[in-house]
């Protein structure tokens, strides 16, 4: 009998916003080359050095309302203003083609994710080495008089709520330290699914 092609995997970061997802996510994408990253959609702006396509989709509100109606997103989510989603298409077009993919969500993204592909997914949590720390990577980040700090830190205390649901939890303190230990898990992940 013939064998199903072989599906991509699913490998997803969450962790409140400013604790270094994005950082080592660009370190980890490129040491594994077979991963690519998830390229959400969002109404949010864009931030400096972000392109579209490649950071997210940068749509509007009403181009992401419609969307929503059509069944366009596997899941999304509505948070700080701003509406996340990650795309069908594009998911669907990665996974069939047997290519991993990598995904930056907000926890409960993450674990809807879980729901829908429990077997081809790996969660992993990275948590801040505290709050003080995660406050001074976002006005690293945004400046001091960002709109979005308080928001930001009041989510974070719910998001860490979450840890434990997930997979494996990382802490991510000494940058290049954490970069290691999640290309090996990762590594490891997808050497045995
Ligand atoms: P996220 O994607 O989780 O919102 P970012 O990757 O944008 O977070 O990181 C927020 C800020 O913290 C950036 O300025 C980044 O350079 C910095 N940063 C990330 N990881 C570390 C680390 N381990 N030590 C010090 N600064 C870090
Ligand atoms: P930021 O504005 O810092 O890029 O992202 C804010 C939050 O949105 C982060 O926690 C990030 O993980 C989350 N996020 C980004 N894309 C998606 C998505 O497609 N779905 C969900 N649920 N969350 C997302």
């Amino acid at each position: 009998m013939e064998q199903d092609a072989p599906k991509g995997k699913l490998i997803v970061f969450s962790a409140p916003s400013g604790t270094g997802k994005s950082t080592i996510a660009k370190a980890v994408l490129g040491q594994i080359g077979e991963l690519s990253f998830s390229v959400s959609a969002t109404t949010r702006s864009k931030r400096p050095g972000e392109e579209e396509g490649v950071h997210y989709f940068f749509l509007d509100k009403k181009e992401f309302e419609e969307r929503i109606e059509n069944g366009g997103f596997i899941e999304y989510e509505f948070f700080f203003g701003n509406y996340y989603g990650t795309l069908l298409d594009k998911t669907s077009e990665a996974i069939d083609s047997g290519r991993h993919l990598l995904f930056d969500l907000d926890v409960k993204g993450a674990l809807n994710l879980k729901k829908l592909f429990p077997l081809d997914s790996l969660l992993l949590f990275i948590r801040p080495p505290s709050m003080a720390v995660l406050q001074e990577r976002l006005i690293k980040r945004d400046g001091k008089n960002s709109a979005g700090l308080q928001d930001r830190l009041e989510r974070a205390e719910l998001e860490l709520g979450y840890a434990e649901q997930f997979d494996e939890v990382v802490v991510n303190d000494d940058l290049d330290e954490t970069v290691k230990v999640v290309t090996e898990k990762i590594r490891k992940y997808l050497s045995t699914h």
